[in-house]
C-alpha cells in the first residue's frame, strides 16, 4: 500500500514537473517574440498617436478581456502558430474540385456596400452581393444593418433595384462578422439575417463556414470546399489569427465561368490574398480570371471609427497594429494578384480606403471594376 503511495506520488510529482517545465518552455518560446514586437512597438508609439488610445488598458480589455498587452500578444502570437497549422493542415488535405459544372454567364450585382452607383440606394461598410448563374440566383452574405433598420439597407436596396428575395436559391455567408451577417447580434447568436427580424427564408440553401442556425433551416456548415450551384463552390474555409478579434474562419465563392476560368468573390478578405490564391489555385485547374470583393487594406483611411480611430486600419487584418498595411505592401499584394493576369479585379470599398483602391484601379486599368451597390460586375 505504501509503495503504491509512493509511486502514484512520484507519478504526480514528475508530472508537475514535467507540466512546469513545459509551460515555462512555451512561455518561453513567446517571450522572446513578446519583447522584440513590444520594442518594436515602443518605436511606433512615437510616430502614431492612436497606439496609444487603441492599446490603452482599458479599451485592451473591452476589446479581448485583458488589459495586459503582453497576454494579448501571447495568445495572438499562440493563436497565429495554431491557425498557420490550421491552415496548412487544412491546404494539405484539399483535393481538386471536379465534375462542379460552369456557367456561360455570371453578374455580380452590389445589394451593400460602402459606395453606390445611385444616390437614393442606401450604403454601408458592409457586403451583400447578388450573384446570378446561368442556373442560379445566389446571394452573398447580408450587410449590417448598423441602425437595425426595417428595411435594412439591403431589403430597401433589393426593393429599388428591382430584386425579391424570393429570387434567391441559395445563401452563402463568408464569415461569422457583423457586417456580413445582417448584423452584431445574429453574429453573437451563430446566425444571420436580412432585416431586423428573421424573416421566413423558404427552402432556401444556406451554406455557413461555422455551424449556424436559422428558424426554419439546416444550414450546412462545410470547411471543405463545396459546390453550392452549377459552377459555383466555395473555396473551403480558410483560417486566420486577428490581432484583437481571435481566429476568424472564411470562405469565399469561385465561379467557373465557361471559356474564362475562375472570379472569386471575397467577403472581408481576413484569409489574406495570398491564402486565398493558394487555395484556388490548389482546388481548381481553371485559371483565376478575376476577384471581386473584400481584401482588407485600410492604409489612408478606415471606413469605421471608434472611438476617434479608424478601426479597419488595425483590426482584421491579421497584423499586429503597430505594422499595419502600407501602400507599399498593397503594391507587393497587387503584383502577386497581377501575376496570375486577371482580366477582372474589384475591390470592395467596405474594408479597403481609396488610397489601396487608386492602386488597384491604376494597376489593372481596363480590368478594374467599380463595386458599389447598384453596379452590375458581367461576365458572358
Ligand atoms: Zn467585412
Ligand atoms: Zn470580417
Amino acid at each position: 500500500m505504501r509503495v503504491f503511495r509512493m509511486a502514484s506520488f512520484s507519478v504526480l510529482l514528475l508530472s508537475c514537473v514535467f507540466w512546469a517545465f513545459a509551460s515555462t518552455e512555451g512561455q518561453s518560446v513567446y517571450q522572446t517574440e513578446i519583447e522584440a514586437e513590444l520594442t518594436f512597438l515602443e518605436k511606433a508609439r512615437g510616430e502614431n498617436p492612436d497606439l496609444d488610445t487603441l492599446l490603452s488598458e482599458s479599451i485592451l480589455k473591452e476589446i479581448t478581456g485583458t488589459g495586459d498587452i503582453r497576454e494579448v500578444l501571447r495568445r495572438y502570437l499562440q493563436g497565429r502558430e495554431e491557425s498557420t497549422k490550421e491552415w496548412e493542415k487544412q491546404q494539405a488535405s484539399i483535393q481538386k474540385m471536379v465534375n462542379w459544372g460552369q456557367t456561360a454567364y455570371l453578374e455580380i450585382l452590389p445589394l451593400v456596400e460602402f459606395y453606390a452607383s445611385r444616390q437614393d440606394l442606401k450604403t454601408e461598410a458592409a457586403v451583400s452581393y447578388l450573384i446570378k448563374t446561368e442556373k442560379n440566383t445566389i446571394l452573398f452574405d447580408l450587410g449590417r444593418n448598423a441602425e437595425n433598420g426595417d428595411p435594412s439597407p439591403l431589403l430597401y436596396n433589393m426593393e429599388k433595384l428591382g430584386v425579391s428575395l424570393e429570387d434567391v436559391d441559395t445563401i452563402v455567408i463568408s464569415h461569422n462578422h457583423d457586417d456580413h451577417t445582417g448584423g452584431g447580434e445574429w453574429s453573437r447568436q451563430k446566425t444571420f439575417s436580412a432585416t431586423a427580424t428573421q424573416i421566413p427564408l423558404g427552402n432556401k440553401k444556406v451554406y455557413t463556414p461555422i455551424p449556424m442556425t436559422y428558424p426554419g433551416l439546416e444550414p450546412i456548415c462545410s470547411t471543405k470546399p463545396i459546390r453550392v450551384a452549377q459552377g459555383v463552390a466555395t473555396t473551403g474555409v480558410i483560417t486566420n489569427q486577428l490581432f484583437f478579434l481571435g481566429r476568424i474562419e472564411e470562405q469565399a465563392l469561385a465561379v467557373n465561368v465557361s471559356g474564362k476560368g475562375i472570379v472569386l468573390i471575397a467577403g472581408c478578405g481576413h484569409q489574406t490574398l495570398s491564402r486565398i490564391i493558394d487555395r484556388a489555385e490548389a482546388l481548381f485547374d481553371q485559371p483565376i480570371y478575376g476577384l471581386i470583393g473584400g481584401l482588407h487594406y485600410a492604409v489612408t483611411g478606415s471606413r469605421g471609427s471608434w472611438k476617434g480611430i479608424g478601426v479597419h486600419r488595425y483590426v482584421g487584418t491579421g497584423r499586429v497594429p503597430w505594422r499595419p498595411y502600407t501602400l507599399e505592401d498593397v503594391r507587393h499584394k497587387i503584383e502577386m494578384l497581377k501575376a496570375r493576369n486577371p482580366q477582372l479585379v474589384g475591390l470592395s470599398p467596405h474594408d479597403s480606403c481609396d488610397g489601396a483602391m487608386a492602386q488597384f484601379r491604376q494597376a489593372f486599368g481596363d480590368a478594374y471594376r467599380y463595386v458599389e451597390v447598384g453596379k452590375k460586375i458581367s461576365i458572358n
